[in-house]
């Protein structure tokens, strides 16, 4: 199949979460299955930077950018991926965070960014861009890219599209002028279009027009569907549910793999797992630890954000770290968690260290030099953190939520018994909670090391590769090729009665953009 994949950032060429992690690992265990699967990317100056040999497709005229608008072809690095990048100097070239500017706030034109961005993906999706190529099926990846199945649903001859959810609280809502401002046709405002609460949103259209919606865990899939975790979405979450799959995400293996990481400070497999210590020792060295195979080195890698349970872990740390445990955070985020840890951190300097940043390297050392790995989230759409440590024999204590129900078998006697257990899960969302798990956790560590050994290893023969979800997303490509779906599937079901998107934002202590 002639398949276009379309996203706001893609690993190595941009990265600020999971989404890159997905769209620079799937298009390469699809391209495996022998589909034509072509990635395309808005031209940041980073992705200009890392792809080799450009060249330019096309120029577009497209409305929302005065000048001429260059597709540009080339290569994901290290793979055979086919890569258009969207040229639009005026909204692209900046550096940093392809979201935000330096002060963390939303860059104050993104609603023109990616709807230019959409436009661009729906030239390519209609044959106007590259005229050697027509995708299709167009597979379009959270809000950025959300208005890609809307405009495409105007076309009286369009290829099928999927809409993936990789974390519906983020998406792209702008206020109601945003609509003239972009050039979107008025019949496109209404509580069965774009609307939400007055608002113009991105994730709605994608959600409501997609031939087929996707999210990246099959709990995560059922919990959108709730109140709870829907942020008003719901009730056209549940509309949609008979196009509604979730879908696990799988892992790059070339780039996490204890046995063959060339950031790692010495390399292991199971049969070398005397060489994980090496690799404690190195991060207890790189962080300024007492260094010793004493305490339980407990790692977290991941946005400083009450999303994550950060806050969780700051109501412990007095207590947790009584116990002979020390603990290496690397991330950012919350500019008032990141300055609670690093106020913690210099209270505790012999056993916490914190890290405010983004380093690739670094993530891949606290995979391997850590003995557990903390993900105490609120929710997780997927996560990948967890399925790294897994296959680092750094065993995850997690919150029993979306992907992290999914991928974590949590410790007891009857998955002890049958080697199935590879980490520790806790329900409530609370302190407590989290502070008896992590203490379980510790007590197994100290007093039966032959148990949590088989903790490590049951977790390093687990396959997260993509082997099986990239043959899932093949099947879903056929299907909404052959029969794809009516043209919207908007509906007013998305207020439902007694819920307001504000009361549902709290309950989990999550920000709407
Ligand atoms: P999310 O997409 O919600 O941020 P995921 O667990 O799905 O969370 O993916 C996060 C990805 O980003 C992982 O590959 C993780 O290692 C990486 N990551 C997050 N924060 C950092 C950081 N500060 N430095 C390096 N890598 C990070």
């Amino acid at each position: 199949m002639d398949i276009l994949f379309c996203s706001s950032e893609a690993y190595p060429l941009i990265k600020t979460g999971g989404l890159a992690d997905v769209s620079g690992s799937l298009p390469k265990a699809l391209l495996q299955l022998e589909h034509d699967i072509r990635l395309v990317l808005p031209a940041y100056p980073a992705a200009i930077q890392q792809a080799e040999g450009l060249k330019e497709v096309s120029r577009l005229t497209l409305s929302g950018c005065d000048d001429p608008v260059r597709i540009l072809r080339s290569q994901l690095p290290d793979s055979a991926v086919p890569l258009y990048l969207v040229d639009a100097p005026s909204l692209f070239n900046r550096l940093g965070n392809p979201y935000v500017q330096a002060d963390g706030s939303d860059w104050p034109d993104n609603a023109q960014r990616f709807a230019l961005f959409a436009r661009a993906c729906v030239a390519l999706a209609l044959g106007q861009a590259d005229p050697a190529w027509r995708p299709q099926v167009v597979h379009c990846n959270d809000w950025q890219t959300g208005l890609v199945p809307v405009l495409l649903s105007q076309e009286a001859q369009r290829p099928a599209t999927l809409f993936s959810i990789h974390n519906l609280s983020y998406q792209g809502l702008f206020p109601a002028a945003t609509m003239k401002a972009l050039e979107l046709p008025d019949t496109l405002w209404s509580i069965d279009g774009l609307e939400f609460y007055n608002m113009l949103s991105f994730i709605k259209g994608g959600i409501a027009n997609a031939d087929w919606v996707t999210t990246v865990s099959p709990t995560y899939a059922t919990e959108i569907c709730e109140e709870e975790f829907g942020y008003g979405l719901e009730g056209l979450l549940q509309y949609r549910s008979d196009r509604l799959t979730g879908i696990l995400n799988g892992i790059d293996a070339d780039i996490w793999n204890p046995a063959a990481d060339r950031w790692i400070a010495r390399r292991y497999d199971v049969h070398t797992l005397q060489n994980k210590l090496f690799n404690k020792f190195t991060l207890q060295r790189d962080h300024d630890l007492p260094i010793s195979s004493q305490p339980m080195l407990l790692g977290y890698v991941g946005r400083l954000v009450s999303q994550k349970g950060v806050d969780l872990v700051l109501d412990i740390i007095d207590t947790l770290l009584e116990q002979p445990v020390q603990l290496v955070m690397l991330g950012s985020g919350d500019p008032a968690l990141e300055e609670q840890l690093q106020a913690a951190a210099r209270r505790y300097p012999k056993q916490l260290s914190v890290t405010v940043g983004y380093d690739e390297q670094a993530a891949h050392r606290i995979e391997a030099g850590a003995d557990a790995l903390l993900m105490p989230s609120r929710y997780e759409p997927c996560g990948l953190n967890q399925m790294y440590s897994q296959l680092y024999g750094t065993v995850p204590i997690v919150r029993r939520t979306g992907g992290l129900a999914d991928t974590v078998v949590d410790f007891n006697e009857q998955t002890l018994g049958d080697h199935s257990a590879t980490g520790f899960c806790f329900d409530e969302d609370s302190p407590e909670a989290l502070l008896a798990t992590c203490l379980g956790a510790l007590n197994l560590f100290r007093n039966d090391r032959v148990d949590w050994w088989k903790l490590v290893i049951a977790g390093m023969h687990r396959d997260f590769s993509w082997t099986s979800s990239a043959a899932r997303y093949s099947e879903l490509y056929k299907q909404v090729i052959q029969h794809p779906g009516e043209e919207s599937r908007t509906t007013s079901l998305d207020r439902p009665t007694g819920t307001s998107r504000a009361s549902s934002a709290q309950q989990t202590g999550q920000r709407l953009h």
